[in-house]
């Protein structure tokens, strides 16, 4: 996606702000020597911002401002070590609460619904944004939480819930204990609003069938606001982001280049307003792509297509990036395999190949299901893999995570 000039003017903005702090990003741009950018090509050499910086920066490192303009902090899971701390000016909050509003907006949720929060409150991003942009759209928070699936429910039937926040998971949860005591009539929700982690099709389905509920997924991620940068409108034709806050590009992960609209690539964020911890392309290890061309809702806000998993998952072969998500939902096609699949990659007479390994019962013709699966491999990302068919119970199980892709070259 182009920048545009507006955009390269907001990104000097931030520049300035970053050259007249102590942010770690102050020296990255004394040694690259830049005070400005001008157009693509200039922008394209300002260096990348990684999750490293940001824990280095630990606690307040990231402050771009003066701390007495500092209102809040937010804090990402720290999962491996040293938390990241993200400071916030008023503005901050504020910008995040509009680009919020704008997700609820798209979705069609209105300042007559009733929003059900049940994403956590606390250090991370997650409840509080859901709320901040509920009041400033003017609907009613029913800001709840996770847990107590007893009192979601009552609440739900009571207070007449429209809208349910949740994580796809604990949507889930929700519908099946909707189903199970058969309180399908009494549940009054007419949309779902989503948390980013990727989920299965069926998942989705499954809500949808059970609460027969329009499902909407936000984009977001702690260093860069929270949730709330994007998401999708009714067409789900992939989600709109908001360009006059983030500027999005996507990268090939290894040779760390722009790839052109349509392609799949990790998704690089440079914040353009932001006051209290601004990030020049932060390198946010998502996969996904900008979708081109327009949505059919008019939106002039450019799309992103659903997360397709880590850029440390992905593998390169035959010269095309795949990611094992990719694969995953070629098989999600295929009702008569079972979940279980392997890839193996592994370098043979100066070629790289990969195998998929698939599992099926005994009454399905093996060539003929070989055969289609890798027809669709070849037709959805570009090379033709060998499929070995097996039976079902053959491939490893885990109860941890199963490892599903082999890397032989490298072995
Ligand atoms: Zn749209």
């Amino acid at each position: 996606m182009q920048i545009s000039n507006e955009q390269l003017q907001l990104v000097n903005g931030r520049i300035k702000a970053l050259l007249n702090s102590e942010h770690f990003y102050k020296k990255r741009l004394e040694e690259a020597k830049i005070t400005e950018v001008h157009s693509q090509e200039e922008f394209e050499a300002l260096p990348f911002s990684e999750k490293a910086d940001l824990r280095e920066a630990y606690p307040l490192g990231l402050m771009a401002v003066p701390e007495d303009e500092i209102v809040r902090i937010h804090s990402s899971s720290g999962t491996t070590g040293t938390p990241v701390i993200i400071p916030y000016t008023k503005k901050d909050v504020d910008d995040w609460a509009t680009m919020f509003s704008r997700c609820y907006k798209t979705a069609g949720i209105t300042s007559k619904d009733r929003i059900q929060i049940t994403p956590g409150y606390g250090l991370w991003t997650a409840g509080i944004g859901f709320q901040a942009g509920c009041e400033q759209l003017g609907a009613m928070a029913l800001p709840m939480g996770p847990g107590n699936t007893e009192k979601q429910l009552q609440f739900m039937q009571d207070m007449k819930s429209t809208v349910l926040c949740a994580t796809s998971s604990y949507a889930l949860l929700i519908a099946e204990e909707v189903e199970k005591r058969g309180i399908q009539d009494q549940i009054y929700l007419k949309k779902g609003v989503i948390g980013s982690e990727r989920w299965s099709e069926k998942m989705r389905e499954r809500i949808h069938s059970i609460l027969g509920i329009e499902l909407y997924d936000i984009y977001g991620l702690t260093e860069i606001y929270g949730p709330g940068i994007g998401i999708n409108c009714k067409y789900e034709t992939g989600m709109h982001y908001w360009d006059d806050f983030i500027y999005i590009e996507i990268i090939d992960p290894v040779t760390l280049k722009p790839v052109p609209d349509g392609e799949q690539g990790e998704i690089v964020i440079t914040t353009l307003v932001k006051e209290g911890a601004p990030l020049i392309r932060y390198r946010t290890h998502d996969i996904s792509r900008i979708i081109p061309g327009e949505c059919p809702c008019g939106s002039k806000h450019p799309r992103l297509d659903i997360i397709m998993g880590r850029s440390d998952d992905m593998v390169k072969i035959k010269g095309v990036n795949v990611f094992p998500a990719q694969i995953e939902e070629i098989l999600k096609a295929f009702p008569e395999l079972s979940s279980e699949y392997q890839i193996r990659i592994s370098h043979l007479e100066g070629k790289d190949t990969m195998r998929i390994y698939v599992e099926t019962t005994g009454d399905v013709d093996f060539l003929d299901i070989a055969k289609k699966v890798a027809e669709k491999v070849k037709s959805k990302i570009g090379f033709t893999p060998l499929v070995k068919v097996v039976e079902v119970g053959v491939l490893p199980r885990s109860e941890k995570k199963t490892k599903r892709v082999i890397d032989e070259r490298y072995e």
